[in-house]
């Protein structure tokens, strides 16, 4: 079965979201490992790296995600730009590391161009998919032997992001030097958001996915039910079962055994005692 959490909170100290995640009911926990709206932030001492994952191993949680900074774009062809992103990724990268973290999740990026006719240009949109993999190669090197997986997560298309489909999402995949130490979430919402029809075809999104991504390269889901339409690039999520997407989607998901083996965070609006119950009513939707 899918193992089910959602994204917990370190206010206080690392430590307090596995006590956060226990009480939702959660199996795994995505968190950040920093104040996500700032650049820098302390280094994680061994005194709180030890706290935190004595904590996740005596709860038996996981595996655990990151998710990073929104600042960071990776995707920028300012070259001041991307080397103060590739440095802030780094450190987000070795702290996940040193916290036994699995999966460090993070938006492809934006190609930010701005004549906005080139919104959705072929060539301007690979030229930052590649910058992705670029950077993402540079981080490698950097980090051989690392553990923790580098996972994209698909984008909902809003503004001038890009690896809204799975193609985007491939494209950074075969441009990175060490594709084993990559993964992929989907975020449902996302992929509905950029035009993924869950709800009309969900065997044909599936097809799609396994031709251009595969399913060994999927790690996990940020479950999310939609405030907004099928394909209309708005990133807004909503609590599972009132949304766009449905809960007949959701016990499809819930349903599908090929599935069993990744995990799913919560990214709804409403916050751990709405969490507890849409646990619940995801767990309830199992035959
Ligand atoms: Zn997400
Ligand atoms: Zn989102």
């Amino acid at each position: 079965m899918m193992k089910l959490g959602a994204h917990n909170s370190i206010a206080g100290g690392l430590h307090n979201a596995v006590a956060e995640c226990q009480s939702i009911g959660g199996e795994a926990m995505q968190i950040f490992c920093k104040n996500q709206r700032q650049w820098t932030a302390k280094p994680i001492t061994a005194e709180e790296a030890k706290l935190f994952t004595d904590a996740v191993a005596k709860a038996k949680i996981g595996p655990n995600m990151v998710h990073d900074s929104y600042l960071i774009n990776l995707g920028t062809a300012d070259a001041g730009k991307a080397a103060s992103a590739r440095g802030a990724f780094l450190d987000e990268y070795k702290r996940s590391e040193q916290l036994g973290i699995a999966y460090l999740n993070f938006h492809p990026g934006s190609h930010v161009h701005e004549d906005k006719k080139l919104r959705d240009d072929r060539k301007v949109r690979d030229a930052a998919l590649d910058r992705i993999a670029a950077n993402l190669t540079t981080v490698q090197d950097e980090t051989k032997g690392f553990r923790c997986k580098l996972v994209i997560e698909n984008a909902a298309g809003q503004g001038t992001n890009v690896g809204n489909s799975w193609e985007e999402v491939r494209r950074i995949l075969d441009g990175v030097g060490d594709r084993k130490r990559m993964g992929v979430t989907i975020d449902t919402q996302h992929s509905w958001a950029c035009g993924y029809d869950w709800v009309g075809a969900y065997d044909d999104v599936w097809d799609s996915f396994k031709d251009q991504v595969g399913m060994d390269t999927l790690v996990a889901f940020h479950l999310n039910d939609s405030k907004a339409e099928c394909g209309e690039r708005v990133d807004r999520h909503d609590t599972i079962g009132t949304g766009k997407l449905g809960i007949e989607f959701f016990r499809t998901l819930m349903n599908d055994r090929k599935l069993d083996s990744k995990v799913g965070y919560l990214e709804t609006p409403d916050g751990p005692e709405s969490w507890v119950k849409e646990i619940a009513l995801l767990r309830s939707l199992r035959k």
